[in-house]
């Protein structure tokens, strides 16, 4: 049964983290499908966490564009020294870095000094990114919203990593 509503004006929901949508189940990948984590659904079920998908607060469409990073990692593309890619070329840069503003943006609406980002993704990798071959190769480095969360402070975990549970 739900709380009255004077007792639940009282309960204070406190946001810690900032999660990569998909991980809460949310069909926002670039092929409309999702990278459900159970833990973090709950903890958006919970309101302990805010989930935001970057590459579609960027502008991106759902489904969308495949796309790496070449050259580099999601802090070079933040400092114009590397581009994000699709497979035929088109550079789709602009939408990463408006997305990872945006996704910023969120997180210090709400608080929140903790993230939890999809592992290998030109947006939210964390660690390990895809080169830019498409070959499914991985590089040292981090998406770009996640290398903007860095510079801002925000303490990055991965879904694979179990410490933030
Ligand atoms: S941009 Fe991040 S939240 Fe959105 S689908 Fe890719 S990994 Fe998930």
């Amino acid at each position: 049964m739900d709380a009255p509503a004077d007792k639940k004006s009282r309960i204070k929901v406190r946001h810690k983290y900032l999660v990569s949508a998909c991980l809460a189940g949310i069909n926002c990948t670039y092929n409309g499908k999702n990278k459900l984590r159970h833990v973090i659904r709950r903890m958006v079920e919970d309101g302990i966490a805010v989930p935001v998908c970057p590459e579609s607060l960027g502008g991106g469409s759902i489904p969308r564009f495949k796309c790496e990073i070449s050259g580099g990692d999601g802090g070079d593309v933040l400092d114009k020294k590397a581009k994000v890619l699709t497979p035929c070329g088109k550079d789709v840069s602009k939408i990463l870095i408006a997305g990872a503003r945006k996704a910023l943006a969120i997180a210090r609406k709400y608080g929140l000094d903790k993230a939890i980002m999809k592992s290998k993704s030109p947006s939210c990798g964390c660690g390990y990114i895809y080169d830019g071959t498409f070959s499914r190769k991985l590089v040292k480095g981090d998406g770009v919203t996640t290398s903007l969360l860095r510079r801002n402070k925000i303490r990055i975990y991965t879904d694979t990593d179990r410490k933030y549970a």
